[in-house]
């Protein structure tokens, strides 16, 4: 068990979704050792966790010269969290608006409990830096999303754990079309076809056809915020961010 942790190595939240891949390849171009986690609780789909295995095994091979800092992937079972935090990503109720103005799918408190299991394993595999692809600029509005959130997290860790981790949030300020336009600085067009063709994000669990901008059902809110991201990034010209 490491007694400190490394300063630059790396545990990224990793879904298995376009976001998630894309921090993934932020903390391997970064440098340092990285290690990945994922959360079992109680999805109503598997494809996720399947997508997951895909998508770091498609990385290893595009790019060797990655392949040698990441480590371990570990999946953390949740899911006695989520029969407490019902919603609509672990049971059958639609997706939809609520009277709170947020979508179905919230899963209330979800990413204040992922992050503290992360830091608890980070804290064991002397990992110091967790990566999370939240986004508050054009999403749901989850309030467990937005940087303010994550900030007092990240101070309530370090006070409880007497540790210095750092809450690492790269796409918080990115449109979904910048996201893309990060995939293809990191990892260039090999990078952004693993995205299009081995991560999941849609809610409905659909695989499908394989759209422009990947698999999904191609209605729900995650397939139709990727398609717009997606076509916004064609329309712009498939720019690598700057
Ligand atoms: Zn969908």
């Amino acid at each position: 068990m490491p007694a400190s942790s490394a300063p630059d190595a790396s545990l990224v939240l990793f879904s298995g979704g376009q976001d998630s891949t894309v921090c993934l390849a932020v903390a391997l171009a970064r440098g340092g050792r990285v290690e990945t986690c994922g959360f079992d609780y109680g999805q109503r789909h598997s494809v996720e966790l399947e997508a997951r295995k895909a998508v770091r095994a498609a990385v290893l091979e595009a790019f060797p010269q990655w392949a040698e800092r990441l480590g371990e992937d570990h999946m953390l079972e949740m899911r006695g969290f989520g029969a407490v935090a019902q919603s609509a990503l672990t049971d059958d109720r639609a997706i939809e608006m609520t009277d709170r103005g947020l979508p179905s799918t919230f899963v209330p408190g979800r990413n204040l409990v992922f992050f503290t299991y992360a830091a608890a394993l980070a804290d064991r595999r002397g990992l110091s830096r967790l990566v999370g692809g939240m986004c508050e600029t054009d999403f749901s509005g989850y309030p467990d999303c937005r940087r303010d959130t994550l900030d007092a997290l990240q101070g309530a860790l370090n006070l409880g754990m007497e540790r210095d981790f750092v809450i690492d949030t790269p796409l918080m300020k990115l449109t979904k079309g910048e996201t893309w336009a990060l995939a293809k600085q990191l990892g260039g067009e090999a990078l952004v076809e693993i995205i299009r063709k081995e991560t999941h994000t849609c809610y409905l669990g659909t695989r499908g056809d394989l759209h422009p901008w990947g698999y999904g059902c191609g209605t729900c809110p995650a397939c139709e915020l990727r398609k717009k991201g997606w076509d916004d990034w064609v329309a712009a010209g498939r720019p690598a961010a700057a």
